[in-house]
């Protein structure tokens, strides 16, 4: 019998193929490797044991209650233990403004299918969130970079940008941006609600980092600027200061859009896990976060200067990288002529990884700048990763 051939497959999903850099960091899952490259938390700064209790504590009371189906918008201790959270670090919240997701991904593409029409302007940081860009590339926006500097998004390049393009929405990560570390100052916060104001866009503010900070003072979100109020979305995580593998997040967003993500989110999963929630809520309730978050501060905080003190060591002269107060990255930027996809294929010989910088922009990429992620290895690892780095740049360039 002839069988006919299937349709193709959407052209927005096959357009996220494998890349040159996927390719070579599939290299790097030999044990062997110090790794800069992934974004993952210090697995043994988990609080393992305190998750254990608080998982078995809601099984064992209320076993009928954290298996059945739940609420969309959330477990109710769990919202408003997020919503004290946000007051108590100076965003007044009320719980009914959030909603639970399942990570802050979920949330990412739950206000793109709420906002978005295919063709729909959407303005990103350059470089930026790489899944970000994704999750908007398969709503069929057109994703329009905005100029960044030492100090973030740079606020006159919105301005005109904003005039020409008519954009729907802006996204950003204003605090310790993935990839670069940086974080957008107070008078730039301000600016850019201000432009959202005057102009008519909504803002999605992602912030799964802030909390992350081991110097300086924190800087106020857009979402607390009186002009951008009714018109930003914070997206949250619990991925940094609990588990990424619990897989919760929160969106906090004015009623009429919130209500809308409600529905959306319906639809995708019904809600996110019963029993994780309530776990969390309860990890919230009987455990000290705050100090917990304390614990993984300092930790970071060491690797960071572990790394920074090895990359002068490390890096041909002429490169250049920034201090971040917080987070999880370094952004570097090698000398001209110097191609960061090359020098890692020469690192990854010598047993360490970095992502390069290029996939992370959504304009014309910087092929001399990379990634490295200083909280996945301790700091005598990192030592020795950066000691890597150095041999590859060394024979990289002699
Ligand atoms: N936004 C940014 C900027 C991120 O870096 C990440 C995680 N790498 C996320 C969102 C997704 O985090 P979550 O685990 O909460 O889904």
């Amino acid at each position: 019998m002839n069988r006919a051939e299937l349709p193709p497959t959407a052209a927005r999903a096959s357009s996220v193929d494998s890349s040159p850099v996927r390719d070579i960091l599939a290299l790097t899952a030999r044990p062997e490797v110090i790794s800069f490259a992934g974004g993952l938390p210090a697995p043994e700064l988990f609080d393992g044991e305190g998750l254990r209790q608080a998982f078995a504590d809601v099984l064992a009371e209320a076993p009928q209650q954290v298996l059945q189906y739940s609420l969309t918008e959330g477990d109710p201790a769990l919202r408003e233990a997020a919503a004290r959270r946000l007051t108590g670090r100076g965003l007044p919240t009320d719980p009914g403004e959030l909603l639970i997701t399942t990570g802050s991904q979920q949330a990412l593409t739950l206000v793109s299918t709420a906002l978005l029409e295919a063709g729909d302007v959407v303005l990103v940081e350059d470089p930026g969130y790489l899944a970000a860009l994704q999750v908007f590339a398969f709503a069929g926006a057109r994703v329009v970079p905005v100029p960044t500097d030492d100090d973030g998004l740079d606020p006159v390049a919105l301005e005109e940008i904003v005039r020409r393009e008519r954009p729907k929405l802006l996204y950003l990560v204003p605090t310790f941006q993935n990839p670069t570390g940086r974080t957008l100052p107070p008078g730039r916060r301000r600016a850019v609600a201000e432009a959202a104001e005057r102009h008519g866009f909504w803002i999605v503010e992602d912030d799964p980092y802030g909390e992350l900070r081991y110097d300086g003072e924190p800087v106020p979100w857009i979402s607390s600027e009186p002009p951008a109020a009714d018109r930003t979305v914070l997206l949250g995580s619990y991925s940094k200061i609990m588990a990424p593998g619990l897989r919760l997040g929160f969106l906090r967003a004015p009623a009429a859009l919130r209500r809308i993500c409600v529905v959306v989110k319906q639809s995708t999963d019904l809600h996110t896990s019963t029993v994780d929630q309530a776990a969390a809520a309860r990890y919230l309730r009987d455990r000290d976060l705050d100090a917990h978050v304390g614990v993984i501060r300092r930790a970071y905080r060491e690797r960071r200067d572990a790394l920074l003190a090895g990359l002068p060591g490390a890096l041909p002269a002429g490169s250049a990288w920034n201090r971040p107060e917080g987070g999880m990255f370094v952004w570097v930027r090698l000398p001209d002529g110097l191609d960061a996809l090359e020098l890692l294929r020469c690192a990854v010989k010598h047993d360490v990884a970095y992502v390069p910088g290029a996939p992370f922009y959504a304009g014309e990429p910087d092929p001399a700048a990379l990634r490295l992620s200083f909280v996945t290895h301790p700091p005598e690892e990192i030592g020795e990763g950066v000691r890597r780095l150095g041999d590859a740049v060394r024979e990289l360039t002699a």
